[in-house]
């Protein structure tokens, strides 16, 4: 079963190429595109200019919906922290560190801990949990 999704651009349609003319002989109609996955837009849109549409139409009523930004937010040594590594001078070894990107403090982490994403040493906002 192929599991068909329609690109969510409210124009889509109104592009008028050969690809998106369906329809029975004598009554053929530009479509919105429905594809298996789609490139943009987390793959919700056939192309930029259908995630642009989206955006113009419902941009503003999403950004409320899920809050708007209305005072700058602040980077600072509390939630500077993020996952990197290191290669040693021959490219043979990586060393993984947590590094802060205020201070530069760098403390060593392993490599487990590097690659689990649901360990907590740093959560979403940046922030040490160790
Ligand atoms: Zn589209």
């Amino acid at each position: 079963m192929s599991d068909l999704k329609y690109c969510q651009g409210p124009e889509c349609h109104t592009h008028q190429t050969q690809d998106r003319i369906k329809g029975p002989k004598g009554n053929k109609t530009y479509q919105t595109r429905r594809r298996s996955s789609f490139y943009y837009g987390n793959g919700n849109f056939c192309s930029l200019w259908c995630q642009n549409q989206w955006f113009n139409k419902f941009g503003n009523r999403a950004i409320d919906h899920f809050g708007r930004t209305t005072e700058a937010k602040h980077l600072t040594e509390h939630n500077a922290w993020t996952k990197d590594y290191d290669w040693d001078s021959s490219y043979q070894t990586r060393t993984y560190v947590i590094r802060n990107g205020i201070t530069k403090e760098q403390r060593p982490i392993t490599e487990q801990q590097y690659d689990n994403d649901n360990d907590n040493i740093i959560d979403d906002q940046g922030r040490l949990n160790i």
